[in-house]
């Protein structure tokens, strides 16, 4: 099962892709974690990504899309996967579907997770995030067992540099420009699906499990 989470920064992307990687025990892979990673272990990647980042710009396709092939050929991948921040281009999508047609293989859903721009400044400006784990939690709405340390591994948590407000406006603008078209892309394929992203994120998880139940997964 391959699947792709579509939706604005802040949307619950990463919140549901983890609900749906445990649940089908399938890869959750997020091409913003790989980068923080890299950002966090000082590697060139790392300091190449983070000057876009900061800015709340996207990191060059170039960059981007051999990382995301490189580790979907990895072994624990034959079963699939769910893709969390790719693609975000659709450069990036026609690169992976070509991949994916190589292969004789193609993407089961492009899940949509709706939230109107209105929530996203305060579900950002609530997130919280394990730099160490890659958990994310919200202040009010999903909050940590113990303020400011990770439920999972202990570690602090800490809110990202382009969670802040001013870069979370040049997220959306970015999204509105270059990412809202893939809904329009993976539409025509007829694998999308949207699910409502304002609800409880019990709610939207179960949401998205009737759409994978459709088809044949349990
Ligand atoms: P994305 O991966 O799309 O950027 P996240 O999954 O990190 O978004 O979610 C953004 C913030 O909103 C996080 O703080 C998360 O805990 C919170 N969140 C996610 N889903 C919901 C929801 N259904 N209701 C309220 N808050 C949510
Ligand atoms: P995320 O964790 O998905 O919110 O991503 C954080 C940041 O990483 C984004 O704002 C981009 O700067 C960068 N990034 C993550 N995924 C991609 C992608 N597929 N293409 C370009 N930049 C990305």
């Amino acid at each position: 099962m391959k699947i792709i989470m579509l939706g604005a920064p802040g949307a619950g992307k990463g919140t549901q892709a983890k609900m749906i990687a445990d649940k089908y025990q399938i890869p959750h892979i997020s091409t913003g974690d790989i980068f923080r990673a890299n950002i966090k272990n000082g590697t060139e990647l790392g300091m190449e990504a983070k000057k876009y980042m900061d800015q709340g710009l996207l990191v060059p396709d170039e960059l981007t899309v051999k990382i995301l092939l490189d580790r979907v050929a990895q072994p624990d991948c034959e079963n699939g996967y769910v893709l969390d921040g790719f693609p975000r281009t659709i450069p990036q999508a026609e690169v992976l579907d070509k991949a994916l047609v190589e292969l004789g293989d193609a993407i089961d859903y492009a899940i949509n997770v709706d939230v109107p721009d209105e929530n996203i400044i305060n579900r950002m400006s609530g997130r919280r995030a394990c730099l160490s784990c890659g958990a994310t939690y919200h202040i009010v709405h999903i909050p940590p067992k113990t303020e400011g340390v990770c439920d999972k591994c202990g570690q602090p948590l800490v809110l990202r540099d382009d969670d802040k407000p001013e870069t979370v406006k040049n997220r959306l603008n970015v999204y509105h420009e270059q990412t809202q078209p893939l809904i329009d892309f993976y539409s025509a394929k007829g694998v999308l699906r949207t699910v409502d992203g304002t609800v409880d994120m019990q709610d939207v998880f179960n949401a998205i499990v009737e759409i994978l139940k459709d088809a044949g997964n349990n």
